[in-house]
């Protein structure tokens, strides 16, 4: 199903603006804030407000095209609407796919040690990219929390 079906189904229309602003998250791996999608729409769509990209990349959201997730500096959009975790580097901020892990052993553990059914959870791995890596830049993190993320200087 096209994102215009499953919006028409829903009653909405792809406007312009919202199948520019589909396009720029899909387009990119970064997961962007509002802010950086407002950024690249308006060199097509000059005139656009930051309060109608926020409107709209909500709407997508929640009918299911995009999805929205907090991150560390607030509310972030990622056009992968498939199962995945993600690595966020702590040294340059980027959030980065990477292929999620099986999900059935952990639901089976956390059901048989507690009365939870668990139908999904979410793994997030934080640590330095390998372009970072590569620059050796300087870890951001303070000495209490290399302590605590196991981390060795380098
Ligand atoms: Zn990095
Ligand atoms: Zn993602």
């Amino acid at each position: 199903m096209t994102a215009a079906d499953t919006l028409r189904s829903r009653g909405l229309r792809l406007t312009r603006p919202r199948r520019i602003i589909l396009d720029v998250v899909r387009s990119t791996d970064t997961h962007p804030t509002a802010a950086s999608v407002y950024r690249r729409v308006r060199r097509k769509l000059p005139r656009v407000s930051l309060a109608t990209v926020h409107r709209n990349l909500r709407q997508l959201a929640t009918q299911g095209l995009l999805v929205e997730r907090s991150a560390a500096d607030g509310m972030r959009f990622d056009g992968n609407t498939g199962v995945h975790d993600h690595f966020t580097c702590v040294a340059c901020g980027r959030i980065y796919d990477v292929p999620a892990r099986p999900r059935s052993a952990v639901r089976r553990r956390m059901a048989s040690s507690t009365a939870f059914e668990v139908f999904d959870y979410r793994m997030e791995f934080y640590g330095r990219c390998g372009a970072c890596r590569r620059r050796r830049t300087r870890s951001p993190l303070t000495r209490h929390q290399r302590r605590t993320y196991g981390r060795q200087e380098p």
